[in-house]
């Protein structure tokens, strides 16, 4: 299996505010492929699906409603190492913690409107990935 991949979310906070063009500009200068690439508004199953695994934990709900507050944009990036080396790019989860440069550093306003997500796992990026795109393999 193709493992050079990794999947991306542009969240509600970073397209509203026009950061979109931005973001994407830094994923390309740092040598990443857009593979593909769509905009949605996630539903609130869609959400709460993609986000299971954090089912229960006190952000839950918060993070539910900013998901589905406004339009994403859903992407496969292909990368050397691209799990790892897009992680890097965004930083930490808490924009507070990410190093300067990093695309949460810049556009995150919070740990919860954070402006990207980076898959933690090709296995994970997979999955995510099937929730936008079928047949992922047509892009990898
Ligand atoms: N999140 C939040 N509050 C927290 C931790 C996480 O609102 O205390 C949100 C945030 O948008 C984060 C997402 O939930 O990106 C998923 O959390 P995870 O720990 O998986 O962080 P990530 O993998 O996105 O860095
Ligand atoms: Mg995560």
């Amino acid at each position: 299996m193709y493992t050079d991949f990794t999947f991306s979310i542009i969240k509600p906070n970073a397209v509203r505010t026009g950061k979109t063009g931005p973001i994407l500009a830094m994923i390309n200068e740092a040598g990443f492929e857009i593979a593909a690439m769509r905009m949605v508004r996630l539903t609130k199953p869609q959400a709460e699906s993609f986000y299971a695994i954090h089912n229960g934990k006190p952000f839950f709900e918060g993070l539910i409603e900013f998901m589905t507050s406004g339009p994403v944009v859903v992407m496969i990036l292909r990368h050397e190492n691209a799990v790892e080396q897009f992680r890097k790019l965004i930083g930490s989860t808490d924009p507070a913690k990410a190093e300067p440069g990093t695309i949460r550093k810049l556009y995150a306003v919070s740990v919860q409107m954070n402006a990207v997500h980076g898959s933690d796992s090709v296995e994970n990026a997979a999955i995510e990935a099937g929730f936008f795109f079928s047949r992922i393999e047509r892009f990898l």
